[in-house]
């Protein structure tokens, strides 16, 4: 059961678990994608009904942040802990490195992408680097071409709230890819 904090239903996980539940779901059949809501996006969706949908339609929603916990606690329904993308994005390269799995990198301004794959490279050794692109381009359909080719089992979509949400629910199956991930602006941190 999911712990509704104005209309957006979060997933009651610790980070271990939420990590172990990303995990399981790149390894089942079919697409499935992530989301990480702050309080900044519970109120764009709030705005946005398509972003809503969006949101609660994800396989996981994990809350980013201090601010949801709060929120939650203040409502009477307390969540475990929070769980912010880019230690969740952390935790599941780990995993993904031990079974040798691969990830596409999508966001951010040109050659973010392809310097977080160096450091992300160097550091989790195992990971493969199935390939990147920038986040500021016209049309999908090439991008999700690009992505289905490189044959990746998971990609992170890092292109801003609520564009990233929008767009793994629009373009998800056809990546190919069984795991999306929502995660912001993490590429600039894994670029340094
Ligand atoms: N971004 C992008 N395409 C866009 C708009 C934004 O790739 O059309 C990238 C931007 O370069 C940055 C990230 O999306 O790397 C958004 O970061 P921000 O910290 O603003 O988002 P948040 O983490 O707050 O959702």
């Amino acid at each position: 059961m999911r712990i509704d904090v104005l209309g957006v239903g979060f997933d009651n996980l610790t980070m271990t678990e939420a990590v172990s539940r990303g995990a399981a779901l790149l390894e089942e059949p079919g697409c499935h994608y992530v989301v990480t809501p702050n309080p900044e996006i519970v109120e764009v969706c709030r705005e946005n009904p398509a972003a809503m949908r969006a949101v609660n339609g994800a396989d996981l929603v994990l809350p980013d942040g201090i601010g949801v916990i709060k929120g939650a606690a203040m409502l009477g329904t307390p969540l475990k802990e929070k769980t912010p993308g880019i230690e969740f994005a952390a935790g599941l390269m780990g995993k993904m490195a031990e079974r040798g799995r691969s990830l596409y990198l999508l966001g951010a301004k040109p050659g973010v992408a392809d310097l977080a794959a160096e450091r992300l490279q160097k550091q989790y050794p195992g990971l493969k680097i199935a390939g990147t692109h920038d986040g500021y381009f016209k049309e999908d359909a090439p991008v999700v071409e690009a992505i289905r080719e490189s044959g990746a089992d998971c990609v992170f979509v890092c292109l801003g709230a609520p564009k990233q949400e929008l767009w793994m629910a629009r373009n998800g199956p056809a990546t190919g890819a069984h795991l999306l991930c929502g995660l912001g602006g993490s590429l600039d941190v894994f670029a340094g």
